[in-house]
């Protein structure tokens, strides 16, 4: 799809500095590309400067921070995070109760503070995550005060991915490399400067402050076709249509091949921008008068997470893995109507022993089933 140009403007290089200065002066704390251990990851800005000439080499169970011989400020395609952390935090108290001096319980909410962020550097598969994990956690009845609260503070700056990772297949899964919804602004960075589109009220505020010139048919142009071979560019695939091949390959050997490999680490569920599942906790304080309650990111690749009723619907790493593969995948489209997958390959480049999950599918996909699906037996 191509970028959004209607009322696109152009930003000079140089001029980049200025949009962000100007999301800090009018309140934003802004995040935005760092190296840290080794890894580009979303931090808060200490300056309105990024920085430039970043690239990461990735190749399952491989990420190299790298330079870019052209000096881009976002010629690297996503890091280890993205923007999940920022919504769905990794560890949160939701609730205290404490004990009062007439010996009742009081219960009272711990709500985030509502802190107005910036991002500045979101890739269209971030953008499609961030709709599913809305559709998940803002959902009609249940909705969750937390991801709320975080989710209603943010400003999404854009970016398109002009040079994908090898791992990289949101093309195939229709949801890259260009952003074409659910940001404030979107930039598609040129040899000069960038073409700038606004995609809401907030954005066209922002946008229409830095006094910037429309940008030209040749740099909307320019900014279509770096899309297109960015898209041609990415090597590997998702199929579309998988829900039913795969839930009718249940009992397939590959399961076997790939339990053999996987180490149940769960960093892949840790990456992936659309995982959501997570676990309850109370923490009581010794004293006995108090007790906090946390919500903690959890992994379906972890023992205790198939833990149902005093028994284990999930014993041993092939069901865990299968779950993962067919909920992402298959059983998703019941949830939400789509795959629960957008191509950004976190899970290939972090996963220790290069577990690949476009393999996985093409070898789970090509050919008929090998074994006779087991009486009663399904993904858990
Ligand atoms: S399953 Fe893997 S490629 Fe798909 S969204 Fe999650 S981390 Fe990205
Ligand atoms: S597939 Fe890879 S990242 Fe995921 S749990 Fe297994 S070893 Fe860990």
């Amino acid at each position: 799809m191509p970028i959004p140009t209607e009322d696109a403007r152009f930003l000079p290089a140089d001029q980049l500095t200025s949009l962000v200065a100007g999301l800090m002066a009018i309140g934003y704390r802004c995040i935005g590309p760092a190296v840290e251990q080794g890894a580009i990851v979303m931090r808060p800005l200490d300056t309105p400067a990024l920085p430039r000439g970043l690239q990461a080499e990735q190749q399952p169970g491989s990420y190299r921070v790298g330079r870019d011989p052209h000096d881009r400020y976002f010629a690297w395609a996503n890091g280890p995070q993205a923007i999940k952390p920022l919504t769905f935090a990794p560890q949160e108290a939701m609730w205290r109760v404490e004990r009062n001096a007439a010996g009742t319980l009081q219960f009272a909410a711990v709500l985030p503070p509502a802190e107005r962020l910036a991002v500045i550097g979101v890739r269209a598969c971030d953008l499609a995550a961030l709709a599913l994990q809305d559709a998940h956690f803002l959902r009609e009845g249940r909705r969750d005060t937390h991801y709320a609260r975080r989710r209603e503070q943010l400003f999404l700056v854009a970016v398109q991915c002009a040079v994908p990772a090898a791992t990289c297949f949101c093309a195939s899964t229709g949801d890259g490399p260009t952003p074409t919804s659910g940001f404030d602004l979107a930039l598609a960075e040129l040899a000069d400067g960038f073409v700038a589109t606004a995609g809401s009220d907030a954005g066209r505020a922002v946008l229409a402050t830095l006094g910037l010139a429309p940008a030209t048919s040749q740099q909307c142009e320019a900014a279509r076709q770096q899309g297109v071979a960015a898209a041609s560019a990415q090597t590997r695939r998702m199929p579309g249509g998988l829900r039913e091949t795969l839930m009718s390959r249940l009992e397939h050997p590959r399961w076997d091949d790939v339990a053999a490999r996987c180490l149940a680490c769960g960093n892949c569920t840790a990456v992936c921008p659309t995982c959501f599942c997570h676990a309850e906790a109370d923490a009581p304080a010794l004293d006995g008068r108090s007790s906090e309650h946390a919500r903690n990111w959890d992994s379906c690749f972890g023992e205790s997470h198939g833990h149902l009723h005093g028994t284990n619907v999930r014993p041993d790493i092939r069901t865990r893995y299968r779950q993962w593969l067919t909920h992402k995948l298959a059983t998703w489209h019941d949830q939400f109507g789509r795959s629960g997958c957008v191509g950004c390959g976190r899970c290939i480049a972090w996963c220790p022993v290069g577990i690949d999950l476009t393999e996985e599918v093409a070898a789970l996909t090509g050919g008929s089933d090998q074994r006779a699906p087991e009486s009663g037996k399904g993904a858990a």
